[in-house]
């Protein structure tokens, strides 16, 4: 996950305030020395009013996202300002900001500083300024409200996945949301795994009722799918960053399904035991990655990348709170950008609600961290030191994280391994069910009056091949689908950006799941450097030399030799 900027965080109590860490002046990238430096990235504006007014953008732009991380519990305080004081700085600059924007020449500027502009005006629309980050008023129950408006009923859903997603029953107890889908990976017996599933039935039941045409979730779609037809969904985006239609994508997720569903066999399993079976390969090795050497083993994998985590100063906010977002984000703290002449880095924050170790953990910890590597090489002028477009940003999170799933990278940062073929199944048995979610939201967004149970039940048995459960709104479990609508392409779409750039990075780099120590700078030079300034289409087509296809993601499922028969459970 890519941004909190959507996330109605709610407030949290600031139980666990964090010492700052000291800014660490020394990293220095490899690309600030003007050699290396491309022509197109000019870190200054041409026009003296336009370079006043980014200056004046990337204070409002820190002051945003200091108040989220205020806001998110981390902190109470950023360099000595607490919250009160960082409103007061947001709002004065902020008024200042939108005169000066008015006060702007709208004729006789570069073309830089013309996108520049731009830039800042799309990129401000997302501001919130903390206060928004988080809805008192609206709660999971207000979901049901039939007259709450379509925002609401988005942030309703979403303190769903707080409320009721932080606290689930089993055996007893309370897990969350992300340990009940660990256990699904991990627990062995049978009817276990079925109470493990069972446990998120009132997630389901808040999000999508009874399944009845005015559910919560069938409404929200409905607005979600007006709203996306009205400014562009998700879905079209990420058609748009690849240069193709809409139709395309559908089509192509359909192939990646496709080739998932030739290379599983024709055994029907459960949906309690899909994740299980996929997983051997988490349950191999689940007793090497206890809970507390997550970090460690993250930060050695990026040092053996070039690119050292702890130095750049980013935060971590990685173990669960009650109120705390219900899914791991990463999002900037502060914008890097030219103080005195020398380049000020960005800082990054990592939240996430950790209770367990293992496999699966460690590879979403090493995707936010991918986040985190593709922010802080961002080097251009205020207007764009942002994030890339959704589709790229998610896409080259995994760039790093899919080695977590290789024999060599567990061997060298585990000490074991498993079989390829084990460790293969459990990585894409993953994004096949994020290409699934793609592939049920683009439906959703075409016709939101299908029946979702009746359509995750059609693309679940037929591609993924697991027992048809329609009286189960069982796909409810990723935050983003209430949300975020739309937003789910970015992954499963994504894997084949992936996929594209983990093949180009090894053919001419050299392979990277062991570490290289020049890969950060070479991906910064090549990728990261340019921020929001560049589209994905342009990006990917100079990266690649060609535009991207589909086929290196095919490639890697191939990789996988099909299963004649294996017992439905075990
Ligand atoms: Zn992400």
């Amino acid at each position: 996950m890519k941004t909190a900027v959507a996330i109605r965080l709610l407030q949290s109590l600031i139980t666990n305030p964090m010492k700052n860490p000291l800014f660490l002046g020394l990293f220095c990238s490899l690309i600030l020395s003007p050699k290396s430096m491309g022509a197109d990235a000019v870190l200054t504006a041409d026009s003296k009013k336009v370079s006043a007014v980014e200056y004046l953008y990337a204070d409002v732009s820190d002051a945003n996202t200091i108040l989220a991380t205020i806001d998110s519990g981390l902190l109470n305080s950023y360099q000595g300002k607490d919250r009160a004081a960082w409103v007061q700085f947001y709002s004065e600059r902020r008024g200042k900001l939108a005169k000066e924007f008015e006060s702007l020449p709208t004729s006789g500027l570069s073309h830089g500083d013309t996108s520049a502009i731009a830039a800042m005006r799309k990129q401000m629309k997302a501001f919130t300024g903390g206060g928004a980050l988080f809805s008192p008023a609206v709660k999971c129950k207000d979901s049901a409200r039939k007259d709450v408006s379509y925002p609401d009923l988005k942030a309703a859903l979403a303190a769903c996945f707080v409320e009721i997603g932080n606290s689930l029953s089993f055996e007893g107890g309370k897990i969350n949301r992300v340990s009940a889908l660990d256990l699904l990976h991990e627990t062995s017996d049978p009817s276990r795994r079925k109470a493990v599933f069972l446990a998120f039935v009132p997630l389901w039941q808040a999000i999508n009722g009874n399944n009845e045409p005015d559910s919560p979730y069938r409404r929200m779609i409905a607005g979600a799918a007006a709203e996306g037809a009205k400014d562009g969904s998700e879905i079209d985006n990420a058609a748009r960053d690849v240069g193709i239609d809409p139709a395309e994508v559908e089509r192509w997720l359909v192939q990646m399904l496709e080739a998932w569903g030739e290379s599983s066999g024709d055994v029907m399993v459960e949906p309690w035991d899909f994740r299980f079976q996929a997983g051997e390969a988490d349950r191999l090795l689940e007793t090497y990655i206890p809970r507390e050497s997550l970090q460690p083993i993250n930060h050695r994998y990026y040092r053996d990348l070039g690119a050292d985590l702890e130095q750049m100063g980013t935060l971590y906010d990685l173990a669960p709170r009650p109120d705390k977002a219900a899914l791991a984000y990463t999002e900037f703290v502060t914008h890097g950008r030219m103080v005195n002449g020398a380049w000020r880095p960005t800082v990054a924050r990592v939240s996430a609600p950790y209770e367990r170790g293992g496999l699966f953990v460690l590879n979403e910890l090493v995707h936010e961290n991918g986040h985190v590597v593709n922010i802080t090489a961002i080097r251009n002028r205020p207007a764009f030191v942002d994030w890339p477009s959704d589709l790229f940003a998610e896409a080259f999170a995994d760039v790093p994280a899919w080695s977590t799933y290789e024999p060599l990278w567990q061997r060298r940062y585990l000490g074991h391994e498993s079989p390829e073929q084990l460790s293969l199944r459990a990585l894409y048995s993953v994004v096949m069910l994020d290409v699934a979610w793609s592939l049920f939201e683009l439906r959703m967004f075409r016709a939101p009056a299908t029946d979702p149970n009746a359509l995750w039940t059609e693309i679940t048995s037929r591609y993924l091949h697991i027992l048809p459960h329609p009286e189960f709104s069982w796909w409810a479990v990723r935050v983003q689908l209430a949300d975020l609508p739309g937003y789910m392409v970015n992954y499963g779409f994504g894997a084949i950006l992936t996929a594209e750039m983990r093949e180009h990075i090894a053919q001419t780099l050299g392979p990277f799941d062991t570490g290289d120590s020049r890969w950060y700078g070479w991906l910064s030079e090549h990728l990261l450097r340019y921020g929001s300034e560049r589209d994905t289409r342009t990006l990917m087509r100079d990266f690649l030399g060609r535009p991207v296809s589909p086929q290196a993601f095919l490639k890697q499922i191939h990789r996988l030799k099909p299963i004649s028969s294996r017992p439905a459970s075990s």
